[in-house]
């Protein structure tokens, strides 16, 4: 399979702090044809604010469709052209999806560059077991859908990574307690700016103190502790017959089935 001459690199950019972007970024910036992005005025901003002189062209999510064919008959003809999206990697709940997919199909090289991720930089500061996670991304914006799709989260025993608009914060949590209970939850805000703070809490907790979210926002859930959905009641109720104690059912069911200890015990009041 011979691939066509030009290629497509995907540029991630700062989600708030200038100096993230990375030298080789900057190289690409410069000396690409044309910079394909998501807004031509913000992309243009980091342009201008990084002394970079180059051609925009805009590829949104509206417009992707349409936009991806240009850039891809340019591609074709040989031109090298960079994607970034307003901020942090494309293609992360941002545009970019379709570009790489016909890309592909167009059998066009792609260099995606490493660099900023709002999900994996609150990740790395969240402090629960990062071993494996699970990235979802913006839940539906409607109530039902929401919380639909919060179920599906019920039975994921890792750190789950979601992203919220500040005015929806409030009632995306009521909705994480309502359906998930009381988990450990991190909110990582403003990452690499100014005000950047981490919240490490319960749901409980924040729903209960009110507090009240603005800027950019990153929630990090704890996942489910059950490590295997066991029927917990009928191991507890069978050993009970059996007269074990309420300390040794704890310990035979963690042992057994990684269940988590607290889990148990608050099964056994
Ligand atoms: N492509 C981006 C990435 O790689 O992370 C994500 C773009 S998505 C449209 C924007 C969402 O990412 C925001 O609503 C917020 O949840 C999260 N985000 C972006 N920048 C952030 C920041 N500086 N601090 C916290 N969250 C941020």
């Amino acid at each position: 399979m011979t691939l066509n001459k030009g290629t497509l690199y995907l540029v991630p950019t700062p989600i708030g702090n200038i100096e993230d972007i990375s030298e080789r970024a900057k190289k690409v910036l410069s000396s690409v044809d044309y910079i394909a992005c998501e807004d031509t005025r913000v992309t243009s901003k980091l342009l201008s604010l990084l002394n970079i002189k180059n051609k925009t062209f805009s590829c949104h999510e509206h417009n992707e469709i349409m936009a991806s064919k240009k850039i891809i008959e340019d591609l074709k003809m040989g031109l090298n052209i960079a994607y970034s999206s307003d901020a942090g990697s494309p293609c992360i709940s941002d545009p970019g999806e379709i570009l790489v997919k016909k890309a592909i199909e167009n059998n066009i090289k792609i260099v995606p560059l490493p660099g900023p991720n709002a999900g994996l930089t609150a990740l790395i500061a969240s402090g629960l077991d990062i071993s494996h996670f699970y990235f979802y991304g913006f839940l539906d914006s409607k109530i039902s859908k929401k919380e639909a799709e919060i179920a599906g989260f019920l039975k994921i025993n890792v750190p789950i990574i979601i992203y919220e608009s500040p005015h929806r914060v409030s009632e995306t949590l009521k909705s994480l307690f309502k359906i998930l209970g009381n988990r450990k939850i991190i909110i990582a805000r403003e990452l690499t700016k100014f005000y950047e703070e981490f919240i490490y809490t319960t749901l409980e907790e924040i729903l209960k103190n009110e507090i009240k979210l603005i800027g950019e926002i990153v929630i990090i859930i704890e996942g489910n502790s059950l490590k295997e959905d066991i029927d917990l009641d009928s191991k507890i109720t069978k050993l009970k017959e059996l007269k074990y104690s309420n300390r040794d059912i704890v310990n035979i069911i963690n042992s057994l089935y990684d269940a988590n200890k607290n889990e148990i015990k608050k099964k056994l009041i």
